[in-house]
């Protein structure tokens, strides 16, 4: 299903093109707001240090500093690097009402945003690890 072009989207691309630069299974969760299942993504049990980039278009979304241990089994962050890193939607499938979280500058699905986190500002950014590309911090 086509997305509507956004004037913020810096990336865009086909499903077509983004078919061939993705896995498979990236493509389902990136592209087609999939969800990997829980405790099997590489990155929920990471405590590398690092910036985690978008792994369609490779935008710093992420710092290793924000993630801690949510016990969901998926990467948790307390906020994204910079706010304009991502941008939201309110999503209403699967029966539930949640805060869909997406890569401003390619549209790219990244996971959910909940209001349980345990930073000061109470978020729980819920993210796929096919989304993320870490790039450990220099030094
Ligand atoms: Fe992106």
């Amino acid at each position: 299903m086509a997305e509507p072009a956004s004037p913020s989207r810096d990336v865009t691309k086909t499903d077509a093109e983004w078919e061939q630069e993705l896995t498979p299974a990236q493509f389902q969760v990136l592209r087609q707001a999939g969800t990997e299942p829980a405790f099997t993504g590489k990155y929920w049990d990471c405590h590398d240090d690092g910036a985690y980039r978008c792994a369609a278009c490779g935008a710093e979304l992420f710092d290793a500093s924000t993630k801690f241990d949510s016990g969901t089994g998926w990467p948790s962050f307390t906020e994204p690097m910079v706010a304009d890193a991502v941008e939201t939607r309110s999503d209403h499938s699967h029966g539930m009402i949640r805060t869909e979280v997406l890569c401003r500058r390619c549209g790219g699905h990244l996971g959910h945003v909940f209001d349980d986190g345990p930073g000061p500002n109470g978020q729980r950014f819920c993210i796929n690890s096919l989304s993320l590309d870490l790039t450990p911090r220099e030094g």
